[in-house]
């Protein structure tokens, strides 16, 4: 199947990975609607939610509730919306939820910036 996400869950595709654990990777998005912006993904490929399952769903919004407090520690983020599109509003497809931080002020930060806040180190293996 050729879907980029599953390319990039393989290693295919490199990506600003946040965190990761069995059942779920979160990565910034490549195009940021604000610093900080986020998918978690599960790492088996659901297209959306018809087919994801109660427990994988459950999981991911486990973590996302652990990335609002990541993103309220590093980021000084004012407020944050939990986006997921499915059918025709979905460009990829393969489950996920967006996670958009609100800024009062914007800050204009890169995404290297970011993932070095959020990650407490420099920038290594990760793409520009
Ligand atoms: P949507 O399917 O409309 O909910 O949105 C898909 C999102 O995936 C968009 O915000 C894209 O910027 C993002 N995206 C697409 N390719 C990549 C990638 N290689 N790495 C990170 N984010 C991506
Ligand atoms: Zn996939």
């Amino acid at each position: 199947m050729d879907c980029i996400f599953c390319k990039i869950i393989n290693g295919e595709i490199p990506s600003y990975t946040i965190y990761e654990d069995k059942i779920v990777k979160v990565f910034l998005d490549v195009n940021p609607m604000s610093p900080g912006h986020m998918l978690i993904i599960p790492k088996k490929h659901y297209e959306n939610l018809d087919d994801i399952n109660m427990s994988t769903l459950t999981h991911l919004n486990v973590i996302a509730k652990k990335m609002h407090v990541l993103l309220k520690e590093k980021l000084n983020i004012d407020g944050m919306t939990i986006v997921q599109n499915n059918g025709e509003v979905q460009e990829v497809k393969h489950y996920h939820m967006h996670l958009k931080p609100y800024y009062k002020e914007n800050n204009g930060i890169t995404i290297t910036q970011v993932y070095e806040k959020l990650m407490d180190c420099k920038k290594k293996n990760n793409p520009e």
